[in-house]
């Protein structure tokens, strides 16, 4: 998208005296930065700690469980200390995952456990990981529906905050799930489908960990895919304007709207049987830590950093790939960031997407990761954020080593005020009394939570007020 060479170049060319009036001479030295890895998992004490993927949640559990099989999983959830709390990745940025109680790995649930060539379906263990999984499943000639942005989830993880992909006629990967087996509080074995326990399929399908732990997932998928999936740069305006004709023509669209540059990234997929054209060195990357740099020299001269980002972007050639589908829609994300996402009503998305963009450039010179836009088809799960309606959505991240209240203060109210809910395991300041509102289905949800887990063990403090406490 931006190439380290060019945008130096810009920042250059833009004029060095500029650039060192605005911000001294760190443009070259920033360009040595390199992203630190994940922290230790000991804390300064020596002590284990459990942090999720961005670092801004962590816990001390009581105890940590990695159970190998569902008996297994059963006897313990019979004895152990609450709260209970299934983890898969860690990958939620919302406190769905903290305990100091028992923290219950699904890592060693993992694997396709058998697979129907004819239905096009497959069981899976749910502590499997996505991208593990797209390559098994490519091995017997299937792939998922949708797929997100990156692959590192695992599969309960994914389902249980309803994780998505984009693509007007895709359903997020819950939509692909036609059967499930958890087991609960007491440590009984159920089985949930649209014909068995119906109303467990209907509440746990999006369950939060909240119902129980899911064992085993049966997946609908569909016939492996080649994609064709190209990446063109357009001016920020014409890609929103163009957004609903994009949805339509492809079988996945989004956009990344590049603030403070006037400029956006529109990628689309559609299947093909053109000849494989395998995807080049991950460059999105390099391009985000390119337009902090842009943000670190201009951030206070936003006309110049427009300039500059102009003369790094313009003639960015598209770039295209062509390969199975599981191979190129997730990245990978090694830069790390906090990120808030609602799901908004189709036909709201663009209109919001454009107030969030003009109140950052007004208020946030130093927000540079671009916003995300994508649209998810309607499904029919209790609390899935997709509930009965064809949604857009538009996701807001800030670098972890920035402040990020601005999402809360800034960027919350309009998505709010545009009919939003929230994605279950990203940032959001919402309680029980407001899922309420937004999920004609909650309260029907909350009665089978109550039911098979009276006495709340798989209940933390976050679930409690999001889904308990009026
Ligand atoms: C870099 C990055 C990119 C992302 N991209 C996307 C994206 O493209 N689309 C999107 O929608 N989201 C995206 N997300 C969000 C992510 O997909 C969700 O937060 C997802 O839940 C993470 O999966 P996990 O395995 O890490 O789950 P965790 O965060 O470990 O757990 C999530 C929830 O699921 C529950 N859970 C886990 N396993 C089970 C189980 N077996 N049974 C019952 N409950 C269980 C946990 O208790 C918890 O409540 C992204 C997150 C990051 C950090």
């Amino acid at each position: 998208m931006v190439s380290r060479r060019t945008l130096l170049i810009a920042a250059g060319t833009a004029g060095a005296a500029a650039a060192a009036a605005a911000a001294g001479d760190v443009a070259l030295e920033r360009s040595r930065d390199v992203e630190p890895g994940a922290p230790e998992p000991v804390d300064a004490q020596g002590r284990l700690v459990w942090r999720n993927w961005s670092g801004i949640q962590t816990a001390y559990p009581a105890a940590r469980a990695a159970p190998a099989s569902e008996d297994a999983l059963a006897s313990l959830l019979k004895t152990a200390q609450a709260p209970v709390r299934a983890v898969g990745a860690g990958h939620s940025f919302t406190a769905l995952v903290p305990t100091q109680g028992t923290l219950v790995s699904l890592d060693n649930l993992d694997g396709v456990v058998s697979h129907d060539a004819d239905r096009l379906q497959a069981v899976v263990r749910s502590g499997m990981r996505l991208g593990a999984l797209g390559e098994a499943l490519a091995g017997v000639g299937q792939e998922m529906f949708a797929q997100p942005d990156i692959n590192k989830q695992s599969l309960g993880g994914a389902l249980g905050t309803a994780t998505h992909g984009t693509g007007a006629a895709q359903p997020a990967l819950h939509g692909g799930a036609v059967a499930f087996r958890m087991v609960t509080a007491a440590g009984d074995v159920v089985t949930a489908s649209p014909t068995q326990n119906a109303d467990i399929f209907c509440a746990a399908r999006v369950g939060l960990g909240a119902f129980g732990i899911i064992t085993e997932v049966t997946l609908q998928n569909r016939k492996l895919s080649r994609i064709r999936k190209q990446l063109v740069l357009r001016p920020t305006q014409d890609a929103l304007d163009d957004w609903p004709a994009l949805k339509r023509a492809h079988r996945t669209a989004e956009i990344y709207i590049i603030p403070f540059t006037g400029t956006s990234a529109v990628i689309t997929s559609d299947a093909t049987d053109d000849p494989v054209v395998p995807r080049g060195p991950d460059a999105e990357n390099q391009a985000v830590l390119d337009l902090k740099h842009l943000r670190d020299v201009f951030g206070p001269v936003p006309p110049l950093r427009r300039l500059a980002a102009k003369l790094a972007l313009g003639g960015t050639p598209p770039q295209v790939a062509v390969d199975d589908g599981w191979k190129l829609l997730s990245n990978e994300r090694p830069l790390r960031f906090n990120e808030m996402e609602y799901h908004l009503p189709a036909e709201r998305q663009i209109d919001a997407a454009r107030e969030i963009l003009a109140a950052v450039e007004r208020q946030r010179p130093d927000v540079f990761f671009p916003f995300e836009l994508r649209c998810i088809a309607p499904d029919d799960a209790w609390l899935s954020p997709f509930y009965q309606r064809a949604s857009g959505s538009v996701a807001v991240h800030a670098y972890y080593q920035n402040d990020y209240s601005f999402l809360f203060t800034l960027v919350e109210p309009i998505l709010r005020r545009h009919g939003g809910r929230p994605h279950w395991g990203k940032l959001n300041s919402l309680r029980a009394a407001d899922f309420a509102r937004l999920y004609p289905r909650f309260k029907d949800a909350m009665q089978v939570r109550q039911t098979l887990d009276p006495s709340g063990k798989f209940l933390n403090d976050y679930l409690r007020r999001i889904l308990v406490d009026a």
